[in-house]
């Protein structure tokens, strides 16, 4: 089978794939200006053209999937969804991004399905902050998914903070603390200026360097050596703990270089690069069943090398799309 490469030679591997757009919490910096109404959910992709386009990423060398959303928890198939990727022959990895609202329910099924893995959202671990990041959530619900995910054996847990100055990063070694005596894996992201956010980010963006110190000072960090499929996180440990802390960096310092992605929007576009407007639509191949490698191979073509929309080409000014949209 071919690889599927990028002009520059990078090998993709990894399919993001949205499978639904709305979500049940509405984090100021995920879905800025949004009210406190619920998203009306917009017309997805099926579970069957789902499968058919991950077939057809298969086919041309992807190895890795993650579903994410809006929630990928909301969708009602999703156990199924997910048994049907697992079986997808090349399919190495497949792993989730959620919110963990749902997922004390929802863990053992998945697991079952073959999922490998979870990557769980987690701001905060005060309820009222937590409240109030997500307008409306409960801490507990998202807790107990946690939980149910270890029980489930969806490991490594890894949880993802966006660090945000004066809204949680007085919690930062509060979450760093959890590595120390549980095999937890927490991820420290750069806040990045999405759609209509440049105020918010201007106020709130925090770069990991500073994040870092931070966590110094529970005790020296080591750094681990790490595996870009696994993605482009920057692994450290504190000596003798049993958990790790990651460090992303798409604002201070880009991964354009070694970025293996592709995503896929819930109506079906393909998308080379968060950053960039390009889109690839799958949906129409995908209504008449026909074959969609090409598409693929055109996604990758398209590949920016280091698109300039991106935070760190723009300064930090703003991306083309809310990343609710996108699906992280
Ligand atoms: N609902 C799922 C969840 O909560 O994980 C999946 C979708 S959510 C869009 C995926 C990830 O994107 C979350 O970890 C969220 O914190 C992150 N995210 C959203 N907006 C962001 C921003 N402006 N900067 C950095 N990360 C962001």
């Amino acid at each position: 089978m071919a690889a599927l490469l990028d002009p520059l030679g990078r090998r993709l591997e990894y399919l993001r794939v949205s499978v639904v757009d709305s979500c049940n919490l509405r984090c100021f910096y995920c879905r800025p200006g949004e009210s406190c109404k619920p998203r009306e959910a917009q017309t997805v992709l099926s579970r069957d053209k789902i499968v058919q386009a991950v077939r057809g990423a298969a086919d041309v060398g992807i190895r890795k999937v993650r579903l994410t959303g809006g929630e990928p928890l909301l969708r009602s198939d999703i156990v199924g969804l997910t048994a049907q990727i697992a079986a997808i022959p090349g399919i190495e990895d497949l792993s989730l991004t959620t919110n963990g609202t749902r997922l004390a329910q929802l863990a053992a099924p998945l697991a079952e399905a073959g999922l490998k893995r979870v990557n769980i959202s987690l701001d905060s671990l005060d309820g009222r902050n937590f409240r109030e990041i997500t307008r409306g959530g409960r801490l507990k619900a998202t807790l107990a998914g946690i939980e149910a995910a270890f029980v489930a054996g969806l490991l490594p847990v890894k949880i993802n903070m966006v660090v945000m100055k004066g809204v949680n990063d007085h919690e930062v070694i509060n979450f760093a603390r959890l590595t120390l005596d549980r095999d937890i894996h927490i991820r420290f992201i750069e806040y990045m200026p999405m759609l209509g956010q440049e105020e918010t980010w201007q106020r709130h963006y925090l770069p990991s360097s500073e994040i870092m110190s931070l966590c110094s000072t529970v005790a020296p960090l080591v750094g681990l050596t790490g595996d870009n499929f696994y993605g482009p996180a920057r692994n450290f440990c504190f000596e003798d703990a049993t958990g790790r802390l990651g460090f992303i960096t798409p604002v201070s310092q880009h991964f354009c270089a070694q970025c293996n992605r592709l995503r896929l929007t819930s109506n079906g576009r393909l998308k080379p690069c968060l950053f960039s407007d390009v889109e690839v639509d799958l949906l129409p191949a995908l209504q008449k069943g026909e074959n969609i490698q090409l598409l693929y191979h055109e996604a990758a073509r398209l590949k920016p090398a280091f698109s300039e929309t991106s935070p760190a080409a723009l300064g930090a000014s703003c991306g083309p799309r809310g990343m609710v949209e996108i699906g992280g």
